[in-house]
């Protein structure tokens, strides 16, 4: 993970950065750094801690160069240490770099390069590349037909490579210039008026310009103040496409909130709104998808299902699995991304994949798509950064249109993929047996789900309330069945990520095979319970857990009617069709989340140990 950025232009360079930096801490804040090219030197400030902690660091640098990057690191190799900051400076002085992913042969290279004479201030994977650029540089002073030397030593470095990177690099001797290159971890380049921003995502490039270039795997691009070229690894040429950025620099602001998990809590009304836009028949009856680059005729062959994902996103593959099952009746098989890649798992031929990753970055989910297209088989992606590399080896696929979602904990982009699930349960069930009349109302509930979600969130008070009468237990039981069962899973996830509290979601009804062991008065359980079937059988899940003397929160759908003293507090939600109901069900337990963290006083927004987009393996 981690966040880069690297400025050549007019400005000053460190200003530019430190803001970039402060976009993408949500990538990772074990350490920040910046290196600008000034007076004949590369000026480093680095620190370990927040982007905040470096801003101090740096006013004592009296920054005033105009070429300069930045890095807020999440640290893969080596402790969290001013030593092991980005950026890194070669040994003999001439290079700066910094690096998003691993180098994984690293320590050949150190044991190479320190035979050379290198010697190394950190312990990171990334010093060993900033060196060998070094090394390759001093190996060869002259290029052939007048290509630069700099780029040249940065090309040849990163085929000797294996492992990630996303890296930008200065070079001493070339004041105006920085070369930067990916592979498997992302880069952006933003196109100014003679100047360039070169970072991991567009929120650090937006309040300068909306035209950016999606850099590819295996690209290298170099940058002077007036112009910049694209090349691969091999040396080819690469013919720059310049797309548009469509949201501005305030979808990435607080806009009055505390947090951006909050905002992103309440902003799910509008953001359910923007990912279903467009998105229905003209009749009404079902749903349609532009990007899914297959016919129906084509799509009608499919019989079975793989869904892969991490995290929250796997989360939101169970309840499409289920929905999926239950309305199209059509076999679908959900993975963990990261297991999938290694398992070699078989597929028959009518199989279509599935990932679903809010950045498509997620390198397990990346892995994993290339794992499955290395088969032979189709994957269609679920994505909501546009132009991300996911996104863009996929065969095809869906964008979540939610706006930039930065708290480190996912909420909307979640409930987003919980909406394009039940849209692509519809889309398949109408294909197969599902009637006009039920997909009309299918279609009917989807596009009343931005108005039961604002219901669901006016329960915010009652539940901070409910918050800070359970904030000081260490365990949390969260079970529900059927389509709520994944969502209490993301229950327990979003839980134990933001306020450290151990939290399991279990199936309420498995509970009794083991957790129950777990319950005592300090043990609660937050119980999903809706209206129908199973409605009977959770209620005596939760009379057993009550007969243990355990604490329950019960989320009920309305109109629901618990027997007395089985539940200490009833939040309720509104009825709603079963397409609708994992997405409204996920409302309060976002927001139990959010105001138990608040009152233990953690860090809702960068939890410990965490970052946003996980691509690392
Ligand atoms: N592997 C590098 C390190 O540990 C970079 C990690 C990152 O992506 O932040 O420093």
């Amino acid at each position: 993970m981690c966040g880069i950025v690297g400025y050549v232009g007019k400005q000053k360079a460190a200003s530019i950065i430190l803001e970039g930096l402060k976009r993408l801490e949500y990538r990772g804040y074990d350490s920040a750094g910046l290196c600008v090219l000034q007076g004949g030197r590369l000026d480093v400030a680095k620190k370990a801690g927040r982007v905040d902690v470096l801003v101090k660091e740096a006013a004592k640098h009296h920054f005033n160069g105009s070429t300069g990057i930045g890095h807020t690191r999440w640290a893969t190799h080596g402790g969290v240490t001013d030593a092991n900051a980005h950026p890194h400076v070669s040994s003999d002085g001439k290079f700066a770099l910094i690096h998003n992913g691993v180098i994984e042969n690293y320590s050949g290279m150190k044991k190479f390069l320190i035979g050379k004479g290198y010697t190394f201030q950190s312990e990171t994977d990334t010093e060993a590349l900033c060196n060998l650029i070094a090394y390759h540089y001093a190996k060869e002073p002259v290029v052939k037909n007048g290509g630069s030397r700099f780029l040249e030593s940065v090309r040849k470095s990163l085929r000797h490579v294996e492992g990630t990177y996303g890296i930008a690099v200065l070079c001493l001797d070339c004041p105006d210039e920085i070369v930067a290159a990916r592979k498997a971890s992302p880069l952006v380049l933003g196109v100014g008026d003679q100047e360039y921003i070169v970072a991991s995502d567009a929120s650090a490039i937006v309040s300068h310009t909306q035209s950016v270039v999606y850099l590819k795997d295996g690209e290298l691009v170099h940058l002077t103040p007036r112009t910049f070229s694209i090349t691969t690894l091999d040396q080819a040429d690469v013919s720059p496409v310049v797309d548009k950025i469509t949201w501005t620099i305030t979808d990435a602001d607080l806009n009055g909130y505390s947090h951006f998990m909050e905002k992103e809590i309440f902003e799910q009304p509008l953001a359910l709104e923007n990912t279903m836009r467009g998105r229905f028949s003209e009749d009404g009856s079902t749903a349609q998808f532009g990007g899914l680059n297959l016919n129906a005729a084509e799509f009608r062959q499919i019989d079975r299902f793989l869904f892969c994902a991490c995290g929250s996103a796997w989360h939101a593959c169970l309840v499409a699995e289920h929905l999926i099952e239950t309305f199209a009746r059509v076999p679908v098989e959900v993975d963990y991304a990261s297991e999938f890649r290694y398992r070699n798992a078989p597929l028959d031929r009518n199989t279509l994949c599935w990932v679903i990753s809010q950045s498509g970055e997620t390198i397990d989910t990346l892995a994993a798509m290339r794992e499955a297209k290395r088969k032979g088989h189709r994957v269609l992606a679920l994505n909501n950064v546009v132009g991300s590399t996911i996104a863009r080896e996929a065969d095809g696929g869906i964008y979540q249109h939610v706006g930039p979602e930065i708290g480190v904990a996912s909420t909307k982009a979640f409930t987003s993929q919980l909406l394009l699930g039940a849209m692509i349960a519809l889309y398949i069930a109408r294909m197969r047996d599902m009637s006009f009349s039920d997909g009309a109302q299918y279609v009917q509930a989807l596009k009343g789900a931005p108005d039961l979600v604002r219901t669901a969130l006016k329960q915010a008070p009652q539940i901070k309330e409910i918050a800070k009468r359970y904030a000081k237990h260490a365990d949390f039981l969260f079970l529900g069945r059927l389509s709520l069962f994944p969502i209490a899973l993301e229950g327990a996830l979003k839980l134990k990520e933001i306020s450290y509290i151990h939290a399991e979601g279990y199936p309420a009804a498995e509970m009794k095979h083991g957790p129950i062991a777990l319950i005592t008065e300090n043990c609660p359980s937050v119980f999903l319970v809706p209206k129908g079937d199973v409605f009977n059988k959770i209620v005596s899940s939760m009379q057993e857990i009550k007969a243990r003397k355990g604490p329950i929160i019960a989320i009920v759908t309305e109109g629901c009617e618990l027997p007395p003293g089985v539940a200490d507090d009833v939040i309720t939600i509104p009825d709603c069709h079963p397409a609708v109901l994992p997405i409204v069900a996920t409302i309060p337990v976002q927001l139990l989340s959010y105001y138990i963290t608040l009152e233990r006083g953690c860090d809702v927004d960068k939890p410990r140990n965490l970052a946003k987009s996980v691509t690392v393996e």
